[in-house]
C-alpha cells in the first residue's frame, strides 16, 4: 500500500482533495492550466498541500443513426427505427 493515499482518493480527483481532511475544494480559481502546481490551504483543516491540475478534457461526436424504414436520421428511437416509426411499428404489432 501507498502510505500517501492511506485515507483518501487525492489523484485525478473532481476537485482538489486535502490529503489531510478530504474535503474537496470546489474554488479552485487560482489554476490557470494544465500542470499548474498550487498550494492550497484546506478550508476544511487550514493544512497546507500542493495540488497539481490535470486537463483531460475529451469529446466525443457522431451522426445520429438512420432510421431502418423511413431513412430519416433520429436522435431518439428504439431498435434502429426513429421514434415515428417506433411507435408505428408498436401499434401495428399491438404491443401497448
Ligand atoms: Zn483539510
Ligand atoms: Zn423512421
Amino acid at each position: 500500500m501507498d502510505r500517501n493515499r492511506e485515507a483518501f482518493d487525492t489523484d485525478w480527483t473532481q476537485f482538489p482533495t486535502c490529503p489531510y481532511c478530504g474535503y474537496e475544494n470546489d474554488d479552485y480559481g487560482c489554476f490557470e492550466g494544465d500542470g499548474d502546481r498550487v498550494e492550497c490551504e484546506c478550508p476544511g483543516c487550514e493544512k497546507m498541500y500542493i495540488a497539481t491540475m490535470h486537463l483531460d478534457i475529451n469529446f466525443s461526436t457522431q451522426k445520429p443513426p438512420k432510421c431502418s424504414d423511413c431513412g430519416k436520421e433520429y436522435l431518439v428511437g428504439r431498435d434502429s427505427l426513429c421514434k415515428t416509426c417506433y411507435q408505428k411499428e408498436r401499434v401495428r404489432k399491438g404491443i401497448k
